[in-house]
């Protein structure tokens, strides 16, 4: 943990600035409606923050406890403990919403909370308010109107925007690995005052960060950056509404289902409402199911990845498989101990190749992209990960446990003579995996400065080197060194003979093409030049003047 005596003078004053206005801190903890009806609170929180300084012991401190008004349902129990015995003599919202409202009627204080959940959940608490005075006709004493419109910062979104060390490319982060990040502890996560108080802890290292980098010269200035809204009109954070997919995406309502990503170890009540929502995102096509499920890979990869992919025979429009499976891929991507921080694969090495033999019939019979409809891959035409799944459960299966390519790995698991070598066990079940398998080898190779030729030979031999077209690619350039072009070509058109949306078939077309033209000129070159229109040195009539004559 950093403090302000670490800044120097200008970033100090820098960090006045941009604490020159109380901060709120919000926290909740809240159930589920049985009826879908949004979210209930359970308990609520509210830190102040003033000069940058969260106040020791309870000064300012605002914490309720309130009976949510109905059964608490197992999932959200699990997470912050309370049971409808707990609450079963507490008062309702309606007694402690003045309470609230009055902490909340700081004049110039800004709302910060973690994830936009909070201010969700507390603005869905005061229209029921709303709601229940209209149905008994009377007007109501205090409702979503009279909640104060105050800037929102959320601290799971603005690490991104500040580049804080060690966020990576996460675009939101847990609280719990957000205090990991910055060094402050929760002495009770899960417990509204706590996570507030750490929130609040946590707000202030960021802001130290900013003070530090300069990276925005006062507090108006970021807060438009953030770009998260009031409480009167929250936005969505950016890596949602981004992407230029406002217009034709799915709409808002879809949208609202993706303000709380599954980025802690999920209960089995969240992961079926995970994959609910998943399925829904599929049908919609939508883009952000990715984010979701590369967000989600760390810590429920494992328990998804089956769930997940179980879901492919109900979707049965073009582009929806496809979306579907572009989320399989950021599990077996996003997950393993190549990730930072590393964590359990959602696929096992030892697995990986018998899971897919399982998985590939049903891959190959959803329906694919089409006109008609579109994954979000294929409309950024990156490929289809209906057509390119092979790929990551090929290379899981490749690295091996430590999820790394060396010398003793190729020789000792992958290529070589004994029966037991990869390259041989699988060439038989898994021919398109193999070439891929020998590609990676190949790579790897010519990356450290080694001789790829025997790998490719060994495909070669087998038969399986057009079937991949990265792997055919490597082949064509071999066989044309050694042999005929047009040996090579007609590898080449076998490969496009079964062409996919892999952008790397029309590198290989992009070859021959070059190819081609390549071999017209050097034929044009090579053949004997016949002279048809004969230059003169000097037409006739045409004189050089002496320009050391006189002129005339
Ligand atoms: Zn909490
Ligand atoms: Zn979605
Ligand atoms: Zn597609």
């Amino acid at each position: 943990m950093s403090t302000t005596r670490s800044l120097t003078d200008p970033q100090f004053e820098l960090f006045e600035q941009l604490t020159a206005r109380p901060f709120l801190v919000l926290d909740t903890e809240y159930c589920r409606d049985p009826d879908g009806d949004g979210d209930r609170l359970i308990s609520l929180a509210l830190v102040p923050v003033v000069r940058g300084r969260r106040r020791s012991a309870t000064v300012g401190e605002l914490y309720v406890e309130m009976n949510p008004g109905v059964p608490i349902d197992a999932a959200t129990r699990a997470v912050h403990g309370f049971t409808d015995a707990d609450v079963a003599r507490k008062r309702r919202f309606a007694f402690h919403v003045g309470k609230v409202l009055a902490a909340l009627a700081r004049p110039d204080a800004i709302l910060v909370a973690h994830t936009g959940a909070d201010v969700r959940v507390l603005r869905r608490e005061l229209e029921r308010l709303d709601e229940a005075a209209q149905a008994t006709g009377r007007l109501a004493p205090t409702g979503l109107a009279d909640l104060p419109d105050l800037p929102i910062i959320d601290t799971s979104t603005l690490p991104r925007l500040l580049r804080y060390p060690g966020i990576g490319n996460r675009s939101v982060i847990s609280l719990a690995d957000l205090c990991r990040l910055t060094g402050v502890r929760n002495p009770q996560a899960h417990h509204a005052r706590a996570d507030a108080r750490t929130t609040a802890d946590v707000l202030i290292q960021l802001l130290i960060e900013a003070a530090r980098n300069f990276t925005y010269r006062d507090l108006p200035s970021l807060l438009a950056a953030h770009d998260r809204g009031t409480t009167h009109t929250p936005k969505l954070p950016q890596y949602l509404t981004g992407r230029g997919l406002a217009q034709r995406g799915p709409g808002a309502a879809h949208l609202s289902r993706h303000m709380s990503p599954m980025v802690h170890a999920a209960t089995a009540g969240e992961i079926d409402d995970w994959l609910g929502r998943a399925l829904e995102c599929s049908r919609l096509r939508c883009p952000h199911l990715r984010t979701e499920a590369a967000l989600a890979a760390p810590a429920n990869g494992t328990a998804i990845l089956d769930l997940l992919i179980a879901l492919l025979p109900q979707l049965t429009e073009p582009g929806q498989p496809g979306t579907l499976l572009g989320a399989v891929d950021a599990l077996l991507t996003g997950s393993g101990p190549a990730t930072d921080p590393p964590s359990k694969p959602a696929l096992a090495f030892s697995r990986a190749l018998r899971w897919w033999s399982q998985q590939r019939a049903r891959v190959v019979a959803s329906v694919p992209c089409s006109s008609l409809g579109r994954c979000p891959d294929c409309q950024a035409a990156a490929g289809c990960p209906r057509d390119l799944l092979y790929q990551p459960v090929t290379r899981i299966a490749t690295l091996g446990e430590r999820h790394v390519l060396d010398v003793s790995a190729i020789k000792d698991r992958l290529f070589g003579n004994r029966s037991d070598r990869r390259v041989h066990a699988w060439s038989e079940r898994h021919p398109r995996e193999t070439a891929y398998m020998t590609w990676l080898v190949a790579t790897w190779s010519v990356e450290h400065d080694r001789d790829d030729a025997p790998f490719i030979d060994v495909a070669i031999s087998k038969n399986i080197h057009h079937l991949e077209p990265r792997l055919a690619l490597l082949a064509c350039q071999r066989i044309a060194e050694t042999h005929a072009y047009t040996t090579a070509k007609a590898v080449a058109d076998t490969c496009l003979e079964h062409a996919s949306t892999d952008p790397a078939y029309d590198e290989l077309r992009l070859w021959t093409t070059w190819h081609e033209q390549a071999a017209a000129r050097a034929a044009k070159a090579q053949a004997a030049r016949v002279i048809t229109h004969p230059r003169l040195a000097r037409p006739p009539g045409r004189v050089h003047p002496n320009p050391y004559l006189p002129q005339p």
